[in-house]
């Protein structure tokens, strides 16, 4: 069994859904939990310090060890804060699961610059954030285990959600450089994109989705890529409904010429657009240039 004892995990946006079952699991397992939650609507607008409350009380309750949050991510005093209370209550940081978010959908003619800046303040520079807050004290740890929240929508695009995709790209960078950074600090970074019932989704998936895409079948891949045991970093996996996948940016064999122009270009779409065989670094594709 995968256990957490003596691990100290922040959780940001944990007084709902996937971070509400995150935090749940790993309080289960033994880690001493940060359960922080502005307690806002869905579209980021107001504050409530109840849904962080409900869900520390209830892993306390349930003999764990959590402190409730309900500081702001997407702000640097919110973030230093949401570390603050972990060092104050616990000593220190070992884990940071990135997990609140917003929606702000409009298709892109409507959508606003509040609209755009909102959606990505509370996911890139949320993530960004509490990451930076924790970081210089998993660096003196020599140990860190960092998850963020990408989407499908973000990997493959979505109508309505610029705003959204945009941030959830921006994550699969911030996942992919910190695991490059982190390496020589035993911090491990990975991003899930994953699909669950929740109350971002209940509108939008079909009613026979809630039973099999549960929180808990996204929680369980979060809790792999936290544990000391974890191998991999700066990857990606799509996760929902008990799958699990690697997703990954690569980058096709390519077609090049000496004689390159527009009408050469066009000229061989087919070839330029192969899949197989790939790379899967910038420095093989820089090799493949040559
Ligand atoms: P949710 O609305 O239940 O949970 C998000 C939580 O984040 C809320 O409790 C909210 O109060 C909190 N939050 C929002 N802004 C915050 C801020 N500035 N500071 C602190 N907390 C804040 O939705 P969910 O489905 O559980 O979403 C969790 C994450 O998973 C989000 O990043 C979301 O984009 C991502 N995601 C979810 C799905 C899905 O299918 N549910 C799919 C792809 C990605």
């Amino acid at each position: 069994m995968l256990r957490f004892d003596d691990r100290v995990a922040i959780i940001t946006g944990a007084g709902h859904g996937l971070g509400r079952s995150h935090a749940l699991l790993l309080a289960e397992r033994g880690a001493k939990v940060v359960v922080n939650d502005l307690g806002g609507a869905l579209d980021g607008t107001g504050a409530s310090a109840g849904p962080a409350a409900e869900v520390a009380e209830l892993i306390t309750k349930n003999g764990g060890q959590a402190v409730a949050s309900t500081d702001n991510v997407a702000t640097p005093e919110g973030a230093r804060a949401i570390v603050g209370t972990a060092v104050d209550a616990f000593g220190k940081v070992d884990i940071v699961v990135n997990n609140a978010g917003i929606l702000r959908d409009k298709s892109f003619g409507k959508m606003t610059v509040e609209d755009f800046d909102g959606v990505l303040a509370v996911h890139v520079r949320g993530s960004y954030l509490v990451t930076q807050a924790a970081y210089p004290l998993m660096k003196e740890a020599g140990y860190g285990r960092i998850v963020n929240t990408s989407s499908p929508a973000g990997l493959f695009g979505n109508f309505g959600q610029a705003n959204y995709s945009t941030a959830k790209m921006g994550l699969v960078g911030l996942t992919k450089t910190l695991g490059i950074e982190g390496a020589r600090n035993g911090i491990k970074a990975n991003a899930i994109a994953p699909i669950a019932w929740t109350r971002m989704t209940e509108a939008l998936l079909p009613a026979e989705f809630e039973a099999k895409f549960t929180p808990e079948r996204v929680s369980a891949l979060v809790a792999c890529l936290v544990h000391d045991s974890c191998e991999v970093s700066g990857e990606v996996f799509s996760v929902g409904g008990g799958r699990v996948a690697r997703v990954f940016v690569a980058e096709g064999p390519g077609w090049k010429t000496d004689d390159l122009t527009p009408e050469t270009i066009a000229g061989n779409w087919e070839a330029i657009m192969a899949e197989q065989p790939y790379v899967l670094t910038a420095g093989d594709s820089m090799k493949a240039m040559l």
